[in-house]
């Protein structure tokens, strides 16, 4: 027998509706891309949407093309989202970070159809151009004040190529099942690949990690995603904020800690996303100008693993409560979040850093296992590590385009690529991503956990650990470091701070010096360009 409720279709427009209804006097403030900071509503926002998706049907676009954001955090841009996705389009996030081949091989893989951006790009785009033929319009986040003289094909001010629209528009009709957002790995290794998420996958993913031991979201937050719309599906921020009438705070372009700081404290910021990056340069600068933050209760970190210095610096530092998430592009994107269940309430000191350090465990919707090489499962003992799978409703089952045989296991789970540890609390701890993960004499030595305590040291700024091959251990940890601003960093000394506090067979065959480590585009340690800067170096223990 079936329950005799009604269908109403998990549809993204629904979000910013209901944000309208209910929220639509809650501010959207963005550092706009021309430099003044705007501020609108939600009300406004959805207006704006309607508009954009009544233009983008006069111009053709239908149920499943394929329109490319390539821009900053700004209103336009979100607007943008609900507007491409309320007439069946798929928004396609670039980061504007990537190689510009990358960019031409992943929107000719996608077929974009328009190009969204914003004037940063211009000259990106303008390079790029006669390599994109599926594009047949560019259409640039400004008004025609600020449009630029461009030979992009059809370029437009977004400002007048929405004025030409009414907004009485009804949103498009269509299964929920039906994709809504397409973001592609920065494909360290191999051809980027792309995740394809549906309406019900964003409304579900957004709805649950919302709760309070995650983001806890609500109607009084105020939250700061510095983490990008184009990175990671915005960790679902642009449909959970409206979703539980946040107000929004979008940096835009100017990422720094000067401008971070005064975002955070004039828009009375609650809690704020972004990658251990982005809070480095906060911290730093803080510590530099002997500032505090008076509004912010907590930060969300997440994207690489938050070293414990950083978890310890806004915890007892700045009276901030730090929520460490982890997840990836294939999980829409986050998996768990690093709250303190019950049990661990009375937790203080060292013991909660300890917890706050690890990732966190699932919320509704994840379900998360760790196996050995043969697919069995292991326990969870927080001991033993393996590879972590997850299955869920916003967990990706294939990629688009390809041929995707093979990716999920028996059971349907999506393999990580990173390896874990579960805790009989529930707690999941990444070891390492398992292309890290340093082999020595049969057993495994985490990267993470080396960088992790390297830069508790007093005059690293930052550390990244590789494998450097052994003649008798097969792989021996190098680890190179950063000085903090002014000063100068000792080897002896951070390796005689390292000594005692990890197994005497996972110390550092050697310490090196840069003056900088080289980043990916989302902001994370660039493994692969490491192993290839340090590709002739040898250790002095060979
Ligand atoms: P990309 O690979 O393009 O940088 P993702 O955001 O999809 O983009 O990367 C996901 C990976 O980032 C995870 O598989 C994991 O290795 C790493 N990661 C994410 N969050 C954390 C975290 N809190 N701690 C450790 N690693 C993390």
């Amino acid at each position: 027998m079936l329950g005799l409720m009604q269908d109403w279709p998990l549809l993204i427009h629904r979000v910013i509706d209901h944000a309208g209804a209910q929220f639509g006097t809650r501010e959207v403030v963005s550092r706009s891309v021309e430099g003044p900071v705007h501020r609108t509503t939600y009300a406004d926002v959805r207006a704006r949407a309607l508009k954009v998706a009544q233009r983008l049907e006069r111009d053709g676009i239908v149920n499943g093309d394929r329109v490319a954001t390539l821009a900053w955090n700004t209103w336009r841009h979100l607007e943008a989202w609900y507007g491409i996705t309320g007439v069946g389009a798929i928004y396609h996030t670039i980061n504007p970070r990537l190689f510009p081949e990358q960019i031409v091989w992943i929107a000719n893989h996608a077929q974009d159809r328009v190009v969204m951006t914003d004037l940063t790009f211009i000259p990106l785009l303008e390079a790029i151009a006669d390599k994109l033929p599926s594009v047949e319009r560019y259409i640039v986040f400004t008004d025609a004040a600020h449009m630029p003289a461009t030979k992009l094909k059809n370029a437009v001010a977004y400002e007048d190529w929405l004025n030409e629209a009414d907004g009485d528009f009804r949103w498009a009709e269509f299964d929920e099942k039906t994709a809504a957002g397409l973001c592609y790995t920065s494909g360290t290794t191999g051809n980027p690949k792309g995740v394809l998420y549906s309406h019900r996958s964003n409304v579900l993913h957004s709805l649950s990690l919302a709760n309070p031991d995650c983001f806890g979201l609500s109607s009084r937050s105020v939250i700061l995603p510095v983490v990008p719309l184009f990175h990671a599906n915005s960790w679902s921020l642009a449909f959970s904020a409206p979703m539980y009438g946040a107000k929004m705070v979008m940096p835009g372009m100017r990422l720094d800690g000067a401008s971070i700081y005064e975002m955070l404290e004039t828009e009375k910021v609650t809690m704020a996303a972004g990658v251990p990056t982005v809070w480095l340069m906060l911290l730093q600068y803080m510590a530099k100008e002997k500032k505090k933050l008076s509004t912010v209760e907590r930060m969300l970190i997440g994207g690489s693993a938050c070293p414990r210095a950083m978890i310890e610096a806004f915890q007892i530092e700045h009276g901030i409560d730090v929520v460490h998430a982890w997840g990836m592009t294939e999980m829409s994107p986050v998996g768990t979040c690093g709250a303190v269940k019950a049990q661990f309430a009375d937790l203080k000191g060292d013991a909660l850093i300890d917890l706050k350090s690890k990732q966190g465990f699932a919320f509704f919707g994840v379900e998360m296992k760790i196996t050995d090489d043969s697919g069995k499962s292991l326990p969870w003992d927080g001991k033993t590590f393996g590879s972590l799978k997850v299955a869920g409703f916003a967990v990706t089952r294939g990629y688009y385009g390809v041929d995707n045989t093979g990716l999920l296991d028996d059971d349907g789970f999506f393999d990580t690529g990173d390896v874990a540890t579960i805790d009989a609390n529930g707690y999941m701890q990444i070891t390492d991503r398992s292309k890290d993960v340093i082999k020595s004499g049969g057993e495994w030595i985490s990267s993470i956990d080396l960088e992790n305590l390297a830069v508790g040291h007093p005059d690293v700024a930052e550390a990244a650990v590789i494998g450097i091959a052994h003649p008798r251990w097969d792989e021996r940890p190098l680890l190179v470091v950063v000085p903090k601003e002014g000063r100068v960093i000792d080897r002896d000394s951070v390796l005689r701070y390292m000594e005692g506090r990890i197994a005497k067979w996972w110390m550092p065959d050697d310490v090196q010096v840069v003056a900088e480590i080289p980043h990916t585009a989302t902001g994370k340690i660039n493994k692969l360009k490491l192993r290839d800067d340090f590709k002739a170096y040898k250790l002095p223990t060979t």
